[in-house]
């Protein structure tokens, strides 16, 4: 595996694979052999690792994610508008896709002699990197924003990482932490080792889904790592032959953070920082991305769009991926199916088109105020409650 990384921006290589940001401010990502992709053998392992060759790490270091399933969710086409299918990343190990960029964050770290692995993060990559530390013996330092909430760090503090609780400018916090030189590597959300496993969720949607190639993707975007990391994916899947046609990227935000979204409507080139307000989708709302520009530019070059959709629209989305396809999904999730939605709505999507929508997240972590229908009734009236509701 090629340990160089590279600007998607202005093309410039470097060889030091602990760097994290070219000289042009833009996130780096690990370059892949362009011809070098193939299929796992039919005796490969199930998890992530399968795509070993395509990574740059070696081996696992302790849990390994990847593997989730993707099912088609005919259920709720009607209310998607197209032909749905749901990749189901709430099934990782600690609840979140952010566990394949851990693994390779962790491995990475351990390959380069560090013994310390750090990030900064609102609440899924803190857990997720905690967990991935403690799997593989790493010490662990993560940073959160001081309003965290206490049911949160206390899923993270269960595998005892140093946490702390910063006060201030979270995205000064984020590119301060890049350039640390204290023994710590940073394993952030769109760091090359962390975009490198995330690239694994494409690999699998395409293998899954092979030989049909779905006509769209459709994923919530907050730092624009994950996004990043799927673009790089298909590209590179492109380049080798795989695939004739790299499906399009719909990147979906609550508007009441969506900086990149924004910029979208606006015909820039470039993502600048908003003023955010309060959202359900709290695992997204990130008012200054760190690879806003890079998920536009992955958006715009697979002639897909970014959407943004209300915390109304994302409530409902989340009540009926429960009801109709049977999985509690966080709001941040549910964005993306939110989004499709409104695409099909709009017409951007069509309903003969097949869609993949990821969701990135479980809704078994946090309580988001769905309404309990429910009602106490005597030990006798077991039969006449039950026939009330049976007979309508
Ligand atoms: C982190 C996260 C996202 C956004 O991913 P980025 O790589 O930061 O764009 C989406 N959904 C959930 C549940 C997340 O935890
Ligand atoms: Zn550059």
């Amino acid at each position: 595996m090629d340990r160089t990384v590279s600007c998607y921006d202005c093309g410039e290589t470097y060889t030091a694979a602990e760097r994290k940001r070219c000289d042009c401010g833009e996130p780096l990502w690990f370059d892949v052999d362009p011809d070098g992709f193939e299929w796992p053998d039919a005796g490969s392992v199930d998890d992530m690792w399968r795509y070993a060759d395509a990574l740059p790490v070696s081996d696992s270091a302790g849990i390994a994610p990847g593997g989730t399933p993707l099912f088609r969710a005919n259920r709720l086409d009607d209310y998607a508008g197209c032909s749905l299918s749901l990749k189901n990343e709430g099934q990782s190990p600690t609840g979140s896709f952010k566990d394949r960029g851990s693994a390779v964050g962790i491995r990475g770290t351990i390959e380069s002699g560090a013994e310390w692995v750090g990030t900064v993060s609102h609440g899924n990559m803190a857990l997720s990197t905690s967990a991935y530390a403690a799997s593989a013996g790493l010490e662990c330092a993560v940073f959160v924003p001081a309003d965290t909430p206490p049911e949160r760090l206390e899923l993270i503090a269960r595998h005892d990482p140093h946490v702390f609780r910063v006060d201030g400018d979270y995205g000064r916090l984020y590119s301060d932490t890049l350039s640390l030189d204290v023994g710590v590597n940073f394993v952030n959300s769109d760091t090359p080792l962390r975009v490198a496993g995330q690239k694994t969720v494409a690999y699998e949607i395409l293998e899954q889904l092979a030989p049909a190639v779905p006509d769209a993707i459709s994923l919530p975007v907050s730092s624009g790592g994950q996004a990043s990391a799927i673009w790089k994916a298909l590209r590179d899947l492109a380049r080798a032959g795989v695939i004739d046609e790299v499906p399009r990227l719909f990147l979906c935000q609550a508007a009441a953070c969506d900086p990149i979204a924004t910029a979208d409507r606006n015909g820039d080139t470039e993502v600048t920082p908003v003023t955010p307000a309060e959202t359900i989708a709290v695992s997204i709302a990130n008012s200054e991305p760190p690879s806003g520009t890079h998920a536009l530019t992955a958006a715009r070059d697979t002639g897909g769009a970014v959407v943004s959709v209300s915390d109304e629209e994302i409530r409902d989305a989340t009540d009926r991926i429960a009801t109709r396809a049977g999985l509690s999904v966080e709001p941040s999730s549910a964005v993306a199916v939110a989004g499709v939605r409104q695409l099909c709505q709009r017409g951007a999507l069509e309903a003969s088109d097949d869609v993949v929508a990821i969701l990135t997240g479980s809704g078994y972590k946090e309580r988001y105020g769905t309404d309990v229908r429910s009602r106490t009734i005597g030990v006798d009236d077991i039969a006449g409650a039950l026939t009330s509701v049976v007979d309508g």
